[in-house]
């Protein structure tokens, strides 16, 4: 199948199957989600694969519980084996899909995976992909998958799927029927706050000793006979404030305004703190001692007025890092609804 075919294919099968188009943050090209005869389906199509993503959650129950019976008596099999689902995508192969093209997520049971990528969209027949839902979905019924699934809200018959996209888990999905994801959606007007840091002390505390650390590498690192290259220092403070920002977020499980100004001020007297300890190397280089005092003061006074382009450069990398750190902390914050 020619490119052009087959994307104008794909959003056929995305209108056919009433999936809903959204635009995610973190991935490319197109999205389509929806909840097709009970299935969950994620599609991407970006300039260079297809990503079908395919979840049935009624399977899991349907078919735990008689294989705790089998393992009750004694027997091996523990469930469905891999092949035995891929064998089971019939209907599928008929329509001229290889089953083999499914992969089994891992660690979890009932999430299939389809990938279609330039290679093999070029051996794929023209009408491969039509009603290609419909089939693997009776396949899926097939294998015990539930041919509805209720609202997370209500109850009723779920005909959409709301789609969340969080930074720390990646997207999360949830059945939803048209009316209450629509409501879902106007009462948090597309963005849900997440809660406060759940480990703040241990947040503070890394941040504090990775002030102390960041300083004394940036200090370090400006020690005239390790000669290293201008532009490698520039980088060096912005991605310091972007991996500070991250790893604060990491170690406090979340974070606030509070702890996002105390990032953004870490990195900047850290980077004071380095360019200081600099100046200090480069007198001392020079053959003259001087003490912590005079040097803070001489940088100030003396320094830092005749290098004020140098150092404000320094200062806005810092800047810069922190800029994007407090971008992704705050990303971090919030779920936002798709
Ligand atoms: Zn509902």
């Amino acid at each position: 199948m020619k490119k052009k075919e087959f994307v104008s294919a794909v959003k056929k099968l995305a209108t056919d199957a009433g999936l809903r188009h959204i635009s995610c943050r973190f991935r490319a090209g197109d999205t389509w989600v929806g909840v097709y005869s009970g299935i969950f389906v994620v599609m991407n199509l970006d300039s260079v694969r297809l990503h079908l993503e395919l979840t049935s959650p009624g399977q899991e129950t349907a078919t735990d519980s008689p294989s705790q019976d089998v393992q009750d008596e004694g027997d091996v099999p523990e469930r469905c084996k891999t092949e035995d689902e891929f064998d089971a995508f019939r209907r599928v192969e008929a329509a001229g899909l290889p089953g083999d093209w499914f992969e089994q997520n891992l660690g979890e049971p009932w999430g299939f995976q389809l990938i279609i990528d330039d290679k093999r969209r070029r051996v794929l027949a023209l009408e491969a992909l039509n009603g290609v839902l419909e089939c693997i979905a009776k396949d899926l019924h097939d294998l015990g998958a539930d041919e509805s699934q209720s609202c997370c809200q209500c109850e009723r018959q779920a005909t959409t799927l709301g789609y969340f996209e969080t930074m720390s888990e990646g997207p999360l999905i949830a059945p939803y029927c048209n009316g209450c994801w629509e409501e879902t959606q106007q009462a948090t007007q597309g963005v849900i706050r997440t809660g406060e840091p759940n480990n703040l002390l241990r947040g503070w505390i890394f941040l504090v000793i990775a002030t102390v650390v960041f300083a004394a590498i940036w200090g370090c690192s400006q020690y005239p006979e390790f000669g290293v290259p201008f532009h490698l220092l520039f980088i060096g403070c912005a991605g310091a404030g972007i991996a500070m920002a991250i790893a604060t977020t990491w170690f406090a499980q979340g974070s606030n305004l509070v702890l996002r100004l105390a990032v953004a001020a870490g990195v900047m007297a850290a980077t004071l703190a380095g360019n200081i300890m600099g100046v200090k190397f480069l007198v001392e280089a020079q053959g003259l001692v001087i003490s912590w005092p005079r040097i803070i003061l001489a940088y100030f006074v003396e320094y830092f007025p005749t290098h004020v382009g140098q150092e404000l450069l320094f200062l806005s990398c810092g800047v810069v890092g922190v800029l994007i750190g407090f971008f992704l902390m705050r990303e971090s914050e919030r779920i936002r609804l798709r």
